[in-house]
């Protein structure tokens, strides 16, 4: 009785492979995205605490709706024109 022959094996050998690789492969892509998102989430908040001082005037910046949408420019406006680009 040959239930365990090497053919049987090498026949299964894909299946274990990718029951090994499909895990990793998961587990890479939600570190990736993790990573991806951190990234995201730090530019956002530099955005945030970067947007704090007028480097021109040393005035707060804010967020402003102009004619083209919503851009980071500064509170003494129109005293100051300083303007941040996104
Ligand atoms: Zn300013």
């Amino acid at each position: 009785m040959k239930y365990w022959s090497w053919d049987i094996i090498k026949g299964l050998l894909p299946y274990f492979a990718l029951m090994i690789l499909i895990p990793v492969v998961y587990g890479l892509i939600v570190i990736l995205k993790n990573k991806a998102k951190n990234k995201i989430d730090k530019k956002i908040a530099s955005i945030k605490t970067k947007g704090g001082v007028c480097p021109k005037c040393g005035g707060e910046l804010i967020m402003r709706d102009g004619k083209y949408g919503s851009f980071i420019g500064c509170s003494n406006f129109p005293k100051c024109r300083y303007t941040q680009k996104q």
